[in-house]
């Protein structure tokens, strides 16, 4: 079908946001193909569209030649050493700890994520320990204006989870390869939404990791009620030292920091 071709365009347009680890470079990367974009039809529920969708490219993905030769690209180009300190926890703080009222549903952790497979051991939520500390204040902020709060949808990815993920899907423009990293492996990412005060999620538009233009930032046919949410999504982020993407409303890296790669997993009981 004619559609088709567009609506894979979409999929690599959101390939790599949750992933990349320089939303500017994201931004670059995919600036000229918004031509090609079109809006999938809504009324596909985005479970549907991935599992319909994804699938065939997965397979293709696969199977050998150019994306194992960008896996050795990166792998030649990965100059920052991982840190490995299984000293570990110091390193990172789970946010939980700072405010249990944050609400987590971490679906690397599950089967409900667009790999269709659980990928990470168990639930958590870690962040560098200044991350996890701004974060709680957006949180806390929210909660002072009458919303609940923040729900997470996935914070610090270890590398070897990232690992997992791109041995599930091989795909350079799907998943970050685990040796050029991501913002999420450093600790330093997040993939959020509000909720109300009955746990809730606003509106935002569409779910989290759903593929195409309607989760881009700079998409404005949405009702007043979406654009609202996603803009006291971004400036509450934004007040606290997070920069969002263009392409995935839900995601948002923090600014204030350099951070390494980590293979530290946390533990699960
Ligand atoms: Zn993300």
């Amino acid at each position: 079908m004619n559609w088709y071709p567009s609506i894979l365009g979409l999929l690599v347009l959101s390939a790599a946001a949750c992933n990349n680890p320089q939303p500017e470079n994201h931004t670059a990367n995919t600036t000229g193909r918004d031509t090609v974009v079109q809006q999938p039809a809504r009324d596909t529920s985005p479970a549907e569209t991935d599992t319909a969708i994804i699938s065939p490219e997965i397979k293709d993905a696969q199977k050998p030649g150019k994306t194992q030769q960008k896996q050795d690209a990166y792998q030649a180009k990965a100059t920052v050493p991982p840190d490995q300190s299984s000293s570990g926890n110091k390193n990172f703080q789970a946010v939980t700890d700072l405010d249990a009222s944050i609400l987590l549903d971490i679906r690397y952790a599950t089967a409900n994520n667009f790999t269709k497979a659980k990928i990470y051991d168990c639930p958590a939520c870690l962040l560098r320990p200044a991350a996890a500390a701004a974060l709680v204040k957006v949180h806390r902020s929210l909660k002072g204006k009458g919303y609940g709060g923040l729900k997470m949808f996935d914070c610090y990815r270890p590398r070897p989870y990232q690992q997992r993920l791109w041995d599930k899907v091989p795909n350079a423009n799907y998943v970050t390869p685990p040796a050029k990293g991501s913002m999420h492996s450093r600790g330093a990412a997040v993939d959020l939404t509000i909720v109300d005060r009955d746990g809730k999620e606003l509106d935002m538009g569409t779910p989290y990791d759903f593929f195409g233009r309607a989760a881009h930032t700079d998409y404005t046919q949405l009702p007043a009620a979406v654009l609202a949410n996603r803009r006291l999504l971004q400036k509450e982020m934004e007040a606290a030292g997070f920069a969002g993407i263009r392409t995935e409303w839900w995601h948002f890296s923090f600014r204030k920091g350099n951070y390494v790669l980590s293979d530290f997993l946390w533990p699960c009981e």
